[in-house]
């Protein structure tokens, strides 16, 4: 007979995914949360806040745009993007960050920690404590901290505290340990705010849910344009919560073929990628079980990715899942590629993508000019580009890709 406990593990897996694998002080408040989220989704009231908050201040719905130029460029399918790029704060994490506010908020706590790479997600965290008046404590490695200036300033304007992490290879899994350890010190009054479909349970499945508001007007959005489902849905693929949120609500339906793109890098056959479904194998990390780019050890691998938000050597279990049962394919990109096609979108259509939704547009291209005009694709284009604009002008002017 399984324990309870075992009973509600089990119900954190996709498959043989997932789980909470952590060390005991980190049960107490997983479990908490688990509880209150399940209490909380079920309630009206919270979400109707929710869907408030989205519409007046992240701007949703946000359109479901034919990209007509595009689509002439590629000469086939009709290429259709979720427009992501145009929340407040300019990508999908914000879905998250707001949901998991709402939830710190009704749970009576007061300050939000949060870790960050690139400085993205720790920009959405700043812009929600401030919005629901949290503290906020944002930890990032000291390189990070280096690297994007811009993203700690932004935070910092926003009223969060950035906390630079000195410890280790000073990146973003050293601002994880340090991030964790501080929660699990002080989670009777801090919400630990994670970025994307990955983490111990319940973090994917909350994730999740919060994305899922992508696929819900996605899928109003394409029947009310051509009558009919999409024949594809393309997303590109980091932890994998943009992704998992415009498919969810599809996954259900047989016709509709689903891709994820993963970034290959300088390309699978070397070691310098993220394509943790394409080229991993099953193991745990950050307390959780996934496809991962791991060595003999089970230690994660160096990953690689000129798209900030795709350099992750996991993926979210529900994806791992997906992958398994084939109900989702997954391709990849390489970095030149996402590149070209970084500039292609910006000339033809007026918008310039993010380098992580760059990699889903070249796949959605690719595979455009194998199909006839009545098929459809929707793409999600998780972000806006501006924050890549100056790195993608310095590698030009040091002639990389070129
Ligand atoms: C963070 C980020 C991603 C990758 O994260 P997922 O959880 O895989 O969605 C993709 N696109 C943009 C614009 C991002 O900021």
């Amino acid at each position: 007979m399984a324990t309870k406990k075992e009973e509600l593990l089990r119900e954190g897996f996709f498959g043989d995914y997932g789980g909470r694998f952590v060390p005991p002080p980190l049960e107490k408040p997983l479990q908490e949360l688990t509880d209150a989220f399940q209490r909380l989704r079920e309630q009206p009231s919270f979400q109707e806040e929710l869907a408030f908050h989205l519409k007046h201040f992240v701007g949703r719905p946000n359109p479901l745009y034919l990209a007509e130029r595009l689509t002439d460029y590629a000469g086939g399918a009709k290429i259709f993007l979720k427009r992501e790029d145009l929340n407040h704060t300019g990508s999908h994490k914000i879905n998250n960050a707001m949901g998991q506010a709402l939830l710190a908020r009704e749970l009576g706590k007061k300050r939000l920690i949060a870790e960050t790479g690139a400085g993205q997600h720790g920009v959405a965290t700043a812009t929600v404590a401030s919005f629901f008046d949290l503290e906020c404590t944002v930890f990032m490695g000291a390189e990070d901290v280096i690297r994007q200036q811009m993203n700690v300033f932004r935070m910092e304007l926003l009223g969060a505290e950035v906390v630079s992490v000195e410890t280790g290879t000073r990146t973003l899994k050293d601002a994880v340990d340090k991030a964790l350890e501080t929660y699990a010190g002080d989670f009777e009054n801090s919400f630990y705010l994670l970025g994307s479909a990955v983490g111990p349970h319940p973090y994917p499945t909350i994730v999740r849910d919060f994305q899922s508001i992508i696929g819900r007007e996605a899928r109003e959005q394409i029947i009310e344009a051509t009558g009919k489902l999409p024949d594809y849905l393309v997303a590109c693929v980091g932890g994998g919560s943009n992704a998992i949120g415009l498919f969810h609500p599809f996954l259900e339906d047989d016709g509709v073929a689903i891709i994820g793109v993963e970034p290959a890098g300088e390309g699978l056959g070397t070691n310098q990628h993220a394509a943790s479904i394409s080229r991993g194998s099953p193991g745990i990390i950050h307390g959780f079980k996934c496809y991962t780019l791991q060595d003999e050890k089970g230690q994660p691998l160096p990953v690689h990715s000129i798209a900030p938000g795709l350099d992750y050597p996991g993926v979210g279990p529900e994806h791992s899942y997906l992958r398994d049962t084939g109900r989702i394919s997954y391709e990849s990109i390489t970095d030149r590629e996402a590149l070209e096609t970084f500039r292609l979108l910006s000339k033809e259509e007026g918008i310039i993508p993010a380098l992580e939704s760059a990699h889903a547009v070249a796949y959605a291209i690719r595979l455009a000019k194998t199909l006839t005009p009545e098929k459809t694709i929707v793409v999600n284009l998780s972000g806006r580009g501006d924050k890549d604009v100056a790195q993608v002008a310095r590698y030009e002017e040091e002639g990389l890709y070129k």
